[in-house]
Formats: C-alpha cells, sequence, structure tokens
C-alpha cells in the first residue's frame, strides 16, 4: 500500500493562497517574497509551577506577519498541537483579514503548546501572566495586540492586561481586546464573530436567490465562535441540525436548540455529546451532511482532498481560520460549492476588536447597537467589494478576497518604499 501524500499544513496552505493572489496581481518577486516572510517570529520558553510543584517547560510563540499598515492584531491560541508554523499561517491571515475588511492593523498571532483543559485556574493564571511577560517587549497598544483565539478567552485577556500594566505602572486597557466589558471591553465583541459569520451566511445566501429561514446549517466546533453563530443563525429562523466539538457531535433532522445546547455547556457539560433529543455524529460525519450551510467553527485543515468531494453542503461559511486546504477548495470549486473564505466570513472579530481598541484609546463607550450596526456595514461592504471582483473576473470568492487583502497590503509596501 502506498502511503497517501501528507495533507497540505495550514503554512502550506498559507503560502499557495498567497502565491495565487500575487501571480494575479502580478506582483514582482520581491514584494511577494516580503509577503510571505513574517517580519517577526518570537519563540518562548514558559516555564510553568504545577499545582503539585513539578516544573513544566511550555514553548510559545508570537509571529507577527506585516506591519506596513498599522500596529498587529491576532488572537493567542492555547491548543495542544500549535507550533510556529501553525501561528504563522494564522499570523499571515490576520494581516490580509485586516486589510480586507479596512482596519488600519498589520497580522499577528501568538500561541502556546499547550492543553488549557488540563491546568487549574491556577496554573493557567501562572502560565499566562509568564507567556504575556516573555512577549512583552513586543506588544502593546501601538505595536501589537493580542486577543483570543481557541483555548483562550475574556479571562485570559484580563490577565495579559493587568500583566502589561503592572509593568507599565498603570492601566493599559488597550494592550489586549476580548477583554470583559467591565474592564474596557467593547459591548458586542463576545458574539461578534458569531454575528460576522451570520452576516456573511445571510449575504452568501441572499446572493444565490436562496431563504435563510428554513436553511438547514451543520456547525462544526461548538465554542466561542460556533455556539453562538449556531444561536444567531438559528435565531434568524435557519435550522441547525448538527453541532459538534472535540469529542464529537450531536444530529437532529427537526433542528436542535442551540441556545438550550449554551445553557447544557455554560452549566458544566463538558461536550454537546449525549445531549437528550439528538443522535451522536461524528466530526467526519457532520462535515459530509446534506445540509444547505456548513459551518467549520474549529481548527484548520478539516476539509482536505480526502472528504472535499463528499461534502454535499451548497455553502461553506467558514468561522474557523484555515479549515479547507488549497486542495480542497479546487475540489469544491468543481462540484459548485460556495466557500465564504474566512479573512471574509470570521471578520466580525477583528473588526469588534478594532473598534473595542478605538474605544479604549479614547475612553469613550459605544452601546451596543452601534457596535453592531457598524459591523453589519463593515461585514456587508466587504462582502460585496469581494463578490464584484469575484464576478467581474470569473474568480472563486477565496481567491478575490485575497486578492483585495493581499493588493492593499502590497499597496502599502509600494508606497511607503523599502527602507533603506
Ligand atoms: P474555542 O476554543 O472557543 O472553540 C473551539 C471549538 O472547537 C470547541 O468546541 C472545541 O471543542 C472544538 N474543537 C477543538 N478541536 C477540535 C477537533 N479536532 N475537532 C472538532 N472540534 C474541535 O475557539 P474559537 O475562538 O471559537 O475559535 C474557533 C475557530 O475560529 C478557530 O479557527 C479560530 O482561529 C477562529 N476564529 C476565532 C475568532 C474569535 O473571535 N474567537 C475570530 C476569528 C476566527
Amino acid at each position: 500500500m502506498t502511503a497517501s501524500p501528507a495533507r497540505q499544513s495550514a503554512w502550506e496552505s498559507a503560502l499557495i493562497q498567497l502565491e495565487d493572489a500575487a501571480r494575479r496581481l502580478e506582483l514582482d518577486e520581491g514584494l511577494a517574497e516580503i509577503l510571505a516572510t513574517p517580519r517577526r517570529s518570537l519563540t518562548v520558553s514558559v516555564p510553568l509551577t504545577r499545582d503539585d510543584g513539578r516544573v513544566d517547560v511550555l514553548q510559545g510563540y508570537r509571529v507577527q506577519h506585516n506591519l506596513s499598515r498599522g500596529p498587529a492584531k491576532g488572537g493567542i491560541r492555547y491548543h495542544p498541537s500549535t507550533d510556529l508554523d501553525e501561528v504563522k499561517a494564522l499570523a499571515m491571515w490576520m494581516t490580509w483579514k485586516c486589510a480586507l475588511i479596512g482596519i488600519p492593523y498589520g497580522g499577528a498571532k501568538g500561541g502556546v503548546t499547550v492543553d488549557p483543559r488540563l491546568l487549574s485556574l491556577g496554573e493557567l493564571e501562572r502560565m499566562t501572566r509568564r507567556y504575556a511577560t516573555e512577549i512583552l517587549p513586543i506588544i502593546g497598544p501601538e505595536k501589537d495586540i493580542p486577543a483570543p483565539d481557541v483555548g483562550t478567552d475574556e479571562q485570559t485577556m484580563s490577565w495579559i492586561m493587568d500583566t502589561y500594566s503592572v509593568q507599565s505602572g498603570y492601566t493599559v486597557t488597550g494592550v489586549v481586546t476580548g477583554k470583559p466589558v467591565s474592564l474596557g471591553g467593547s459591548q458586542g465583541r463576545a458574539g461578534a464573530t458569531s454575528r460576522g459569520v451570520m452576516y456573511a451566511t445571510m449575504a452568501a445566501l441572499r446572493e444565490a436567490g436562496r431563504d435563510l429561514r428554513g436553511a438547514r446549517i451543520a456547525v462544526q466546533g461548538f465554542g466561542k465562535v460556533g455556539g453562538l453563530a449556531a444561536q444567531f443563525l438559528h435565531d434568524a429562523g435557519c435550522s441547525v441540525v448538527a453541532v459538534s466539538d472535540v469529542k464529537g457531535g450531536v444530529y437532529n433532522s427537526r433542528g436542535l436548540n442551540p441556545v438550550a445546547l449554551l445553557r447544557h455547556i455554560r452549566a458544566g457539560a463538558e461536550s454537546v455529546v449525549g445531549y437528550p433529543g439528538t443522535d451522536p455524529i461524528s466530526n467526519e460525519e457532520l462535515l459530509e451532511l446534506d445540509v444547505d450551510v456548513l459551518v467549520p467553527a474549529a481548527l484548520e485543515g478539516v476539509i482536505h482532498e480526502s472528504n472535499a468531494d463528499q461534502i454535499r453542503a451548497s455553502f461553506i461559511v467558514e468561522g474557523a481560520n484555515g479549515p479547507t486546504t488549497p486542495n480542497a477548495d479546487k475540489v469544491l470549486d468543481a462540484k459548485g460549492v460556495t466557500v465564504v473564505p474566512d479573512i471574509l466570513a470570521n471578520a466580525g472579530g477583528v473588526a469588534v476588536s478594532y473598534f473595542e481598541w478605538v474605544q479604549d484609546l479614547q475612553a469613550y463607550w459605544w452601546t451596543e447597537d452601534e457596535v453592531n450596526d457598524r459591523l453589519r456595514r463593515m461585514m456587508d461592504t466587504a462582502y460585496d467589494e469581494v463578490s464584484t471582483l469575484a464576478a467581474t473576473h470569473d474568480l472563486s470568492l477565496r481567491s478575490a478576497a485575497q486578492m483585495i487583502g493581499v493588493g492593499r497590503v502590497a499597496d502599502a509596501h509600494r508606497t511607503r518604499g523599502l527602507y533603506p
């Protein structure tokens, strides 16, 4: 038996997507090389005293992919498979996303290779404060502004904000976004990525002349993004038939109640698996369900060359970053599946992070309606720009979105010039 070729990694995928955009934009080789290379990659060791007195030394990362349009922006991930290449890919995608959605940031990402579910609250706090201290020289409201990602949340951001502020000698709320509202967070930030996923789904269905009401939806990943995306889509009249998390999924052909499922998880359940009135389903089966819209909202690379042909959804709205590999994209394109790409579909999170940072810098707060209105306008504008370019040049939405994002960053480089 011959071994199947290795699946495209996140970093390989990001580079292939960049090459595609650079070729279409006819970027010169030197500029394409600059855009393919992270500006700064910091690897740090994070010693952690465990509750039993042992010391574990963990690996942490912060990558600033590009700073040409403003300070770097991007989340921090705690996950056992996080490594430097994954963080580099996620940082690059942040650069294109910020440019596409029209906010004045470059892209960054950070992470620690750790399973946060295996740490106590005290261990998590000590690890976060030490990691924050190690990356402190390169973060700050004018330099690089972290936010939550997989395995991190409002509490993580509060510890980072406090650690940075204690070292500075005064409170610096603008050093992170995704904070609790009580500490300078923004109204609407907690649900912003998911709300953006809903707006992107609405726009894609509207464009295809399809009805949102009654659309059958499957959501992979029932965390911060997937959980609320399921709820918002349900509230908008869709039928969410399946959701999953790392332990597996649940299915009900007549529709699940995401609000009740969220309550179940918030009450301390470890997984959606086993929720009453549902049938079990694996993560792999969920991706291949006969639904109108599939929302991958967990990790990258889950739709690849070996399962792309089995996808039966008409639309894939990428809540996660990088869930579809370039090889899978080719298969989906040939099948006529509309893929609303990550840098567009999940840009609502960084859009409202930008609103949070603006509010922090001005110490002046907006209402939730103001935040949601501005988010909706930003998402609709970006969707229209992408779909217009795609229609004019007969491109996939991903190629069009990448061209706009990469093109704006390339313009910034050309205009600033290469120093010295
Ligand atoms: P999270 O940690 O809150 O939730 C992740 C979910 O995925 C959990 O339900 C977890 O159980 C599940 N999961 C983990 N590993 C899995 C696996 N192997 N198979 C199936 N499910 C698995 O993370 P999140 O913040 O919701 O992020 C999810 C995705 O959305 C990531 O790709 C992230 O980069 C992207 N994203 C997040 C934000 C944000 O604001 N949080 C913004 C933009 C994009």
